[in-house]
């Protein structure tokens, strides 16, 4: 089939447009499609963990985005009546070499990433243009879109991205059902300024309030977020106004000390499609898994979807990987999003009770567990394209070392496969091998001390090899494992069985 591009973008929300940026940086050709007319102007999202700095580190834009984000300093935990039963400092640069927790204002990082969009002439973002159905045909798919004026249009493509959000019509299309977790809740969402006021102390606080859970965070300028658990008994007109946002804050967000942009009802909830991949159409992002925000995970999640995803694409395209390869974008990201829509369900049950009793009981556990509030450690991929099956130090996001002229390694790795060891045991490998890793052009080799030391440290090994979204394919300890883990590099198999003789 001939195609007008490699990939079909449905959904230009902020997981639709990450990819477009992704996929046109890698140089796939790729078109978008949003059926609102401009970008929505409204925030959800307001929290950014280091690994999704990486992403906007590889597009060029993490250090404009950080002028626009706040760190989140501190976080806590206060009861019904006020005793703050966690506070934990989150002020630091971790391992991703950005900070852990950043907060922000959706729209400001949904701009920058449409200015990259706008800026890689391989892909296209066009908006009032609805995708009405997707069919399989021979070696791609067939996307029907129908534009503002009416006018219904087919664009033949090798695969979709189906980024179209928690109420994908796509996913129903395709047949798709979700797993729940959890149990869903209303909550009204009042975003803001405050006015001379300083709000809270702390930059981010989770009510447990059985008469009405909230939360609380502290956005760059003036900017703030309020959310509030929508109990039986509140009229749905009276809760959005003024005078209710300013009694349910119990006077924290006064009138004439704080203005409303917005107040919205939203429905929090947890779920899971059981299938991310049906033939050449992938599900991303809120298509793919939803969950209540309390880890500020949801945007992140889809986010890693992509980055997931775009490197397969594009070693397929380049025929240097078999189709299988895109089998583990469900198979690995699955779990990992699972796990995280899993906790925040779980949590959402510890926050929400409004039952005085339980509500008692769980403070006393929090005050004697405190570690049991502590952000949980993202897990590892499910099985895919690494080790992790045989090593728990693999199919682990690896670290990001700052290195000590200052530069962050992406920055010298770009996306690219990255093979960092010990140089006795480089050394050790068959010449053919390190021929085929000086001319594979999708690896990057690093024996420097000064460069690897960190990474090796950090994984406890001699060598190791990270994938082009900095998850850890493997970690070795002998030329042997060294060895085994460049082969597993699908450019550098690739090479190995075209044209270099290994041995
Ligand atoms: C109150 C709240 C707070 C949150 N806080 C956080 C947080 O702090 N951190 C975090 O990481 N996440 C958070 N989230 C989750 C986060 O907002 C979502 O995960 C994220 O916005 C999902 O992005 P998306 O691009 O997948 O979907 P969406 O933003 O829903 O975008 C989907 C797009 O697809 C378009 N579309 C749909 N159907 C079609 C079609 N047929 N044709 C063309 N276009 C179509 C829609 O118009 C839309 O623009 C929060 C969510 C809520 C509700």
């Amino acid at each position: 089939m001939k195609t007008d591009v490699d990939v079909v973008v449905i959904g230009g929300g902020p997981v639709g447009t990450t990819a477009l940026a992704l996929l046109g940086r890698a140089g796939l050709t790729a078109v978008g499609f949003e059926r609102e007319t401009a970008m929505w102007p409204t925030a959800r999202a307001v929290h950014f963990d280091g690994e999704t700095m990486r992403t906007l580190q590889s597009l060029g834009v993490a250090a404009r985005f950080q002028e626009v984000t706040i760190p989140m300093k501190d976080v806590e935990i206060i009861n019904e009546t006020g005793d703050v039963l966690v506070h934990a400092s989150t002020d630091r640069i971790g391992d991703q070499a950005w900070n852990d927790h950043l907060s922000f204002h959706q729209p400001d990082i949904e701009q920058l990433i449409c200015e990259v969009v706008e800026g890689t002439p391989e892909v296209d973002l066009r908006y009032g243009v609805t995708v009405t159905r997707v069919t399989s045909v021979d070696g791609g798919i067939e996307v029907t879109s129908v534009g503002d004026d009416g006018k219904e249009q087919i664009t033949r493509a090798r695969w979709a991205i189906a980024a179209d959000g928690a109420r994908s019509e796509i996913r129903r299309e395709l047949g798709i059902e979700t797993d729940k977790y959890g149990e869903d809740a209303q909550w009204l969402v009042v975003d803001g300024h405050l006015i001379d006021s300083p709000g809270y102390a702390a930059d981010m606080i989770q009510f447990g309030t059985h008469t009405r859970p909230a939360l609380w965070l502290r956005l760059p300028g003036t900017r703030v977020r309020m959310e509030f658990m929508l109990m039986s008994d509140d009229d749905p007109e009276e809760i959005v106004t003024p005078a209710a946002v300013e009694r349910i804050s119990r006077g924290v967000l006064p009138v004439g000390k704080f203005s409303a942009d917005r107040q919205a009802v939203y429905i929090f909830r947890g779920r899971i499609a059981q299938h991310w991949r049906k033939g050449n159409v992938f599900l991303a992002g809120d298509a793919a898994h939803q969950a209540p925000p309390l880890f500020g995970q949801g945007l992140c999640a889809g986010i890693r979807d992509v980055e997931n995803l775009v490197w397969k694409l594009d070693l397929v395209r380049r025929g240097l990987a078999d189709d299988a390869l895109l089998d583990t974008y469900e198979s690995e990201r699955k779990p990992h999003a699972t796990f995280w829509v899993e906790t925040a369900a779980n949590q959402a049950v510890v926050i929400q009770t409004i039952d005085p009793k339980v509500a008692e009981h769980r403070d006393e556990f929090i005050k004697t567990h405190p570690e049991a509030s502590a952000v949980p450690l993202a897990p590892a991929l499910g099985a895919g394209l690494h080790e992790g099956a045989n090593d728990p130090r693999a199919g682990r996001l690896g670290i990001q070392p700052i290195l000590d002229d200052g530069t962050r390694l992406d920055d010298m790795v770009g996306k690219h496969f990255l093979v960092a060891a010990d140089r006795a045991l480089y050394d050790a490998l068959p010449q053919g091998l390190k021929d085929a890793l000086d001319e594979d052009r999708d690896t990057v080799t690093l024996l420097d001390p000064a460069k690897v030391q960190q990474l090796l440290t950090s994984v406890q090994g001699n060598a190791v090899v990270y994938r082009p979204d900095h998850y850890i394919l493997g970690v070795g300890d002998t030329v042997a494992d060294l060895e085994r883990l460049v082969r597993e590099i699908p450019s550098i198999a690739h090479i190995a069985t075209t044209t270099v003789s290994t041995r």
